[in-house]
């Protein structure tokens, strides 16, 4: 199963482009990073000097993909104001990062409607993904850049008052989208697993995509998250489980890393990493043995 453009969430502890070392001791083929503290509004300018450093770091990389994860914080559903104008910037803000880094991807969670209901959710969500998409390729463009980092909308566990826990959500969203070619999806397998969707069935896999296909415009996802589940089927609770110790079970994980259609998908490890910090490694050792 070598194919697979296999690999894992790495830590930017000491600079971003320390993420490329980290990744090729795993042997990754596929990196996400954060491209600033995902759980704090302030941050220091990324400089000239990064960025640099970074795709100098890349370029002499082995590693194929590279997508970032973006902050916790933003809601693009908030129903205060001041939380939703923030959490409009934030992303634009980095998308532009992510763009100057040259990036394949942003993905993020699509919001929590806070009480307002789900219909007013999706479409404060699409509201504020076309002014971000909007600003954001207004600025690249004024400095000379084209805007080719993209958008990923992540599904979701479904807890609380969080949106996109069903396919058919996140295709609502794109369909009011006015950019839609600068926004794909990810697929995370706990997540998905814990909103209902059967991936531990022999059949799962495939009905699961075909959801995907027919409810979101880019039928294929851009990114998958393999990620086993701590919390059994249908729960709505977001807890990642390493591979083949959770509700899910090693057999789903097999069919995706032979699954001839997503050969060129990066699938990337988030689950626990552990007391002794091995988990990616334990975890990308039996994916390679499947
Ligand atoms: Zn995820
Ligand atoms: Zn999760």
């Amino acid at each position: 199963m070598a194919k697979a453009l296999l690999g894992a969430h790495v830590s930017v502890a000491g600079g971003l482009e320390r993420a490329f070392e980290r990744g090729e001791a795993l042997g990754c083929r596929a990196i996400q990073i954060f491209v600033k503290n995902p759980n704090q509004w302030r941050h220091k300018a990324l400089t000239e000097d990064r960025v640099a450093a970074f795709r100098a770091a890349r370029a002499a990389s082995s590693i194929e993909a590279v997508a970032a994860h973006g902050s916790y914080l933003v809601n693009l559903a908030a129903r205060d104001r001041s939380t939703l104008e923030r959490s409009r910037r934030a992303l634009v803000d980095e998308l532009i990062r992510c763009n100057r880094l040259q990036l394949d991807g942003l993905i993020f969670h699509p919001g929590a409607h806070m009480g307002r209901g789900e219909r007013a959710g999706l479409e404060r969500i699409a509201d504020s993904m076309n002014r971000v998409l909007a600003a954001y390729v207004e600025r690249e463009e004024r400095c000379g850049r084209s805007a080719t980092t993209r958008l990923l909308l992540e599904n979701t566990a479904g807890q609380g008052t969080v949106l996109g826990y069903r396919f058919s959500q996140l295709g609502e969203i794109h369909e009011r989208l006015e950019q839609p070619t600068l926004v794909g999806l990810c697929l995370d397998t706990c997540h998905a697993f814990a909103a209902g969707y059967p991936l531990h069935r022999p059949r799962g896999l495939g009905t699961t995509l075909a959801r995907i296909a027919s409810a979101f415009g880019p039928s294929e996802p851009s990114c998958i998250h393999l990620n086993d589940s701590l919390r059994p089927f249908d729960s709505r609770r977001d807890r990642h489980a390493n591979i083949g110790r959770g509700e899910i079970g090693e057999p789903l994980f097999r069919r995706l890393l032979g699954h001839r259609r997503l050969r060129r998908t990066p699938m990337i490890l988030e689950t626990p990493l552990g007391p002794d910090k091995t988990g990616h490694e334990r975890d990308l050792e039996l994916l390679r043995s499947l």
